[in-house]
């Protein structure tokens, strides 16, 4: 056998092993496991029902005057994606302040408040007119960084993993459905800290729309119900320190509210 039939084979073989892999581990709904590890859901607003949260996306650099001030040409660098886990949801009540701990290893802790697209559905190869009715609502997030350590990662090409997708880097409130707040092409997005603006955009200004972005998104990855999408930040992210109030908001949906602890 040469080489190549000898790859054929063997990666058939890892094909079938792990498909019977999965499929045992669907079908034996009676097996037990050691330990529980518990499942991420988000409430819905309007509702005593809540969405369970499969995969965390986020897009990086997708408002252009963002991406100019990280550094980067938005007209010549598309926006790109990275994940955080799922269980770095911290949710937030409305009319409630939610405490977010400053995390450990950083000096350089940033807000970046974006507009979350939460699926009902999903799919490969997502056609942008067919993008939105994918959507089953939306809801307001911060997506935290340890801003010093994804520069320094990303200086060394490393993954920068690190800064982004850690405990509780992703605090959100509730999910809307469709029916609440309609797709958002345009709204004002405003975060203050301590009652001062620090970002202050408009929806519209997105390089790529929710539509696109899950179209783009479902090229790289089958998209499925209870994955979530960070949209992207606006300018102006900044330092925050112990004691800080930040008050994110989008038009239609209620205030975010967490102090830095
Ligand atoms: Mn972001």
């Amino acid at each position: 056998m040469d080489r190549r039939s000898i790859l054929k084979t063997s990666g058939a073989a890892l094909g079938g092993a792990l498909a019977a892999g999965c499929a045992s581990v669907a079908a034996d709904s009676s097996a037990r496991s050691p330990f529980k590890v518990a499942a991420v859901t988000v409430p819905i607003a309007g509702s005593t029902d809540v969405f369970p949260v499969r995969r965390i996306y986020c897009i990086g650099r997708n408002y252009a005057a963002h991406a100019r001030e990280m550094g980067s040409d938005p007209t010549r660098e598309p926006p790109f994606f990275f994940q955080k886990p799922t269980d770095a949801v911290q949710f937030v009540a409305p009319g409630t302040v939610g405490d977010h701990p400053y995390p450990s290893l950083t000096k350089n802790y940033h807000y970046e408040l974006e507009l979350v697209a939460a699926l009902k559905s999903g799919g490969t190869n997502i056609a942008i007119g067919d993008a939105l009715q994918h959507v089953y609502g939306y809801a307001i997030g911060l997506d935290m960084t340890r801003r010093d350590l994804q520069r320094g990662m990303g200086d060394q090409k490393k993954p920068w993993e690190i800064g982004k997708s850690f405990d509780m880097s992703a605090p959100i409130g509730p999910i809307h459905p469709v029916a609440m707040t309609q797709h958002y092409s345009k709204g004002r997005i405003v975060l203050t800290v301590n009652g001062q603006t620090k970002q202050e955009a408009d929806l519209s200004y997105m390089i790529w729309s929710v539509a696109e972005q899950i179209s783009q998104l479902s090229q790289a990855f089958e998209l499925k119900a209870g994955d979530i999408i960070y949209s992207g930040t606006p300018e102006n992210v900044g330092p925050v320190v112990k004691g800080d109030l930040l008050v994110g908001r989008i038009d239609g949906l209620p205030e975010l509210s967490v102090r830095i602890v």
